[in-house]
């Protein structure tokens, strides 16, 4: 049956209904892709924190280690960043209510954006809403249709979008590997203008970019480098500054993009570089021209942490002894960590099926750690990703690796 226009201005409590009946059929396909979701095990099923991002936190109605946020310094709710938060909103309110470029920006955005500039010793930065439209900022504005991008085939998919959006061709280059990512730029050496691109470390194995390597190619082509630092910083290099300070090559990476949602325990992103490609993002960048800005409390909760991360590396020393102890001791049980080179420990388990059961096995024992499967790794590399914090303390990281050994002989991931 369908509601004639007139039957629905007259009913309106009937226009539910009568648009549903109208566009039968529309949606089903939906049915079909949800349904097959779930019967390859891959149907995401979130679950619900009850309490402020502390080592242990409340979630479905249960206290459990958290080892999947990316809270790497505790910074998600520590006191100097709430108390910065709280002064922000009460002297500049909730909301920036616009665009920077359209009605003026907040001495707080600029205040972060100086600071960040001085914490990676770097001319310039820019910040944006995340990481993720930072990607989408910085790589169509330095890109267009006659220029070749070449980007690592494991690069995150907020680079792999930008590079989309930038109409440029797209060049992948075997993960890590400079030999072929130099072969593939004499290949395009015709290129207007060639810009590489490679996440610092990788999100889900966390080995690390080889950026000295990747410069050094870059420069004998002429390519311009960019960084994706979202978990490198706060983590890498001296006191968290991140991968170009890893490497020693301050100001010799054109583009390093940073997250604030991860180190940084907030939420936004960034651009630092050269004080020319900050300029020019300020006049062209898209979601800079054309989205509001992150908020007040948001801006004065990251100042707070780099100003922290200034003053101290006892959090950033911490987190690594944390995630050296955990990793040494989950490979000594026969657990296959793969090759990180940071505090990102994924535990292999290669089936999707089985990765889902050992995440949920965990959670009954106490321990929050997601399964992590296709689309976000490539099929057949099941794992959970485990992150470790300088919040976790020494007694939390005994009762992890006892739990994962526990579930893990139990479901067969590891042998007694
Ligand atoms: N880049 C990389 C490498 C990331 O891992 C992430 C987060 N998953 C992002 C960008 C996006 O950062 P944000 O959460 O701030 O949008």
């Amino acid at each position: 049956m369908r509601f004639s226009g007139r039957n629905r201005q007259v009913n309106k409590s009937h226009e539910y209904l009568g648009e549903r009946e109208f566009n039968m059929g529309k949606l089903d396909f939906l049915d079909d892709l949800i349904q097959d979701l779930r019967d390859k095990n891959l149907y995401n099923t979130i679950r619900t924190i009850e309490s402020a991002l502390d080592a242990w936190i409340q979630i479905d109605g249960k206290k459990a280690l958290n080892m999947c946020a990316n809270n790497y310094l505790g910074f998600a709710n520590h006191p100097r960043l709430r108390e910065a938060a709280q002064k922000a909103i009460d002297q500049f309110g909730v909301g920036p209510a616009a665009v920077r470029s359209i009605a003026g920006t907040m001495t707080l955005h600029n205040e972060l954006e100086e600071k960040l500039a001085r914490f990676k010793n770097v001319e310039a930065a820019i910040s944006f809403q995340s990481g993720f439209v930072s990607n989408q900022a910085v790589i169509p504005t330095l890109t267009g249709p006659d220029d070749v991008i070449f980007s690592d085939e494991l690069n995150h998919a907020s680079i792999i979008d930008g590079c989309r959006l930038s109409k440029a061709k797209s060049v992948r280059y075997a993960h890590n590997d400079p030999a072929d990512l130099d072969a593939k730029l004499k290949e395009y050496s015709h290129a207007r203008n060639k810009l590489i691109i490679t996440d610092g470390v990788f999100s889900m194995d966390g080995d690390i970019a080889p950026m000295d390597e990747i410069v050094r190619v870059a420069e004998k082509h002429d390519a311009m480098t960019m960084a994706d630092d979202a978990h490198g910083e706060g983590v890498l290099g001296r006191g968290g500054r991140g991968i170009g300070d890893h490497f020693g090559l301050h100001n010799k990476i054109d583009i390093e993009v940073g997250t604030m949602s991860k180190a940084f325990g907030v939420v936004g992103g960034y651009v630092a570089g050269k004080k020319k490609i900050v300029d020019y993002l300020r006049q062209r960048a898209r979601p800079f021209l054309f989205s509001s800005a992150a908020t007040p409390a948001d801006v004065a909760a990251c100042s707070a942490a780099v100003d922290i991360l200034t003053e101290s590396d006892e959090l950033v020393q911490k987190l690594w002894a944390n995630a050296k102890s955990f990793r040494t001791r989950l490979d000594a049980l026969g657990f296959d960590t793969g090759v990180t080179q940071t505090p990102i420990v994924p535990v292999m388990v290669r089936d999707t099926a089985k990765a889902v059961a050992f995440s949920k096995a965990l959670f009954e024992n106490g321990i929050f750690a997601m399964a992590i499967s296709f689309p976000t790794v490539p099929r057949g590399t099941d794992r959970l990703r485990i992150m470790n914090s300088a919040i976790h303390s020494d007694e939390d990281i005994n009762f992890a690796v006892d739990t994962f050994r526990k579930v893990g002989i139990e479901l067969g991931v590891i042998s007694e």
